[in-house]
């Protein structure tokens, strides 16, 4: 598993106050709150594994192809 890079920090100030917001390094999205980055993150990761096994399979088709 790669480690996770720190997730950066911005703040979001709304009429009520001021909250923090977590910046995704992968698409640079304002998650809010904050805690919601962990499950934005795994989301990316599904998405990573599901086209690398999408890729295999095409790699797999097209050199049967040959
Ligand atoms: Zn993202």
């Amino acid at each position: 598993m790669e480690t996770l890079m720190p997730a950066e920090y911005t703040q979001i100030s709304c009429e009520d106050g001021t909250y923090q917001a977590a910046i995704c390094h992968r698409c640079n999205t304002k998650i809010f709150p904050a805690e919601l980055l962990d499950a934005h993150l795994d989301r990316h990761q599904i998405k990573d594994l599901y086209l690398e096994g999408e890729l295999k399979k095409l790699q797999f088709a097209m050199a049967r192809m040959r």
